[in-house]
C-alpha cells in the first residue's frame, strides 16, 4: 500500500530496499584471452570454451574505418 514519503522512516525505507540490489551475474576472467565474460558461456572477445576454439569471432574494425 501506497504510503506518504514522509511517514517511512529512512531506517525503515532501507530495510525494505535491502532487498533490492542486483546481483552481478557469475564473471570469469577468460583463460584464453583474460577478458571477463559470463561463467559457462563462449568468451565474446576470443570465442574459446573449455580450452577449444568453438565460435570465430570476426574483428570489429569498424572504428578504423
Ligand atoms: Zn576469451
Amino acid at each position: 500500500m501506497a504510503v506518504p514519503f514522509r511517514r517511512v522512516s529512512k531506517s525503515k525505507k532501507h530495510m525494505r530496499r535491502s532487498h533490492l540490489a542486483l546481483n552481478v551475474p557469475g564473471m570469469i576472467t577468460c583463460p584464453n584471452c583474460g577478458e571477463l565474460t559470463l561463467a559457462h558461456r563462449v568468451c565474446s572477445n576470443c570465442g574459446f570454451y573449455k580450452g577449444k576454439q568453438v565460435v570465430v569471432v570476426k574483428t570489429s574494425n569498424t572504428e578504423e574505418e
